[in-house]
């Protein structure tokens, strides 16, 4: 049984969401987002630990809060960067010698299911580097910023559809492969948006396995509800099929 940790990054401002409240502390369900999401990384057995990222200002309410959940498997929270990456590197610092697999899944990705989660380390279990990710629906271009108004871009090229994946997390990684990855981004003064474009730049292959658009990031205003609306239609249909489960 591989030794895994997960490490969830939860110390984004949510400036898109339009809010005062970071979306990872805004209620789905009741509960705030990191904790619901916190519980659904934690159906999966597994996950021996788990290591959670926020702003400096709230490790302290943050721990106490995630204590409350009596989790079977440690829980520890750790200070943030000021970017994504540096948040998952502050987080990697702590992962214990003996981890086999790093896994990192957004605070604000609550809808994953158990099943995601274990496909996600099955494939890395076999190739050391795998995500979730959907193909895109819409016609994907590069473009660049012309001199032309804020709002207009112009066109370089048309990426064809079918090379195309969109990168949700969990992102799960062999614990060596990942670290190098960190340390040459480091060196490099490489940032990047997810831990995959860390692995790929080394050289290394990356597998995809299919995602779902339900397990959506929590970052525009509308998303909430969007979500309580995916997890009404879930729990619909786990008591058409398993009467009495909660579903959180
Ligand atoms: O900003 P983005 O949409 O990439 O955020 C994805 C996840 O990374 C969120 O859960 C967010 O809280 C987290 N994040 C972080 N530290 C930052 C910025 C974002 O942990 N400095």
């Amino acid at each position: 049984m591989p030794n895994i940790v997960a490490i969830l990054p939860a110390a984004g401002f949510g400036t898109r969401m339009g809010s005062e409240s970071p979306k990872q502390f805004r209620l789905l369900d009741g509960l705030p987002v990191i904790v619901f999401t916190l519980r659904r990384l934690a159906l999966c057995p597994a996950i021996g630990r788990f290591l959670v990222a926020t702003r400096a200002d709230e490790v302290e309410a943050l721990s106490a809060r995630l204590a409350e959940e009596r989790l079977d498997r440690p829980v520890e929270v750790v200070r943030g960067g000021d970017t994504r990456q540096q948040s998952v590197e502050n987080a990697l610092a702590e992962v214990p010698a003996d981890a086999n697999l790093v896994l990192i899944h957004d605070g604000v990705r609550p809808l994953v299911t158990r099943e995601q989660v274990e496909r996600v380390i099955a494939e890395a279990s076999v190739c050391r580097a795998a995500i979730l990710g959907i193909p895109a629906l819409d016609t994907v271009k590069e473009v660049k910023r012309a001199s032309l108004p804020d709002d207009a871009a112009l066109i370089l090229t048309t990426i064809p559809r079918e090379r195309i994946v969109l990168a949700q997390t969990p992102q799960v990684f062999d614990a060596a492969l990942l670290r190098t990855a960190f340390e040459r981004a480091a060196a490099d003064g490489i940032t990047a948006s997810d831990e995959a474009g860390l692995v790929e730049r080394l050289g290394h292959d990356v597998h995809v396995v299919m995602g779902s658009e339900r397990n959506l990031k929590i970052t525009r205003p509308g998303d909430l509800e969007l979500a309580e609306f995916y997890l009404a239609q879930e729990r619909a249909q786990q008591k058409d099929t398993k009467p009495g489960r909660s579903g959180k």
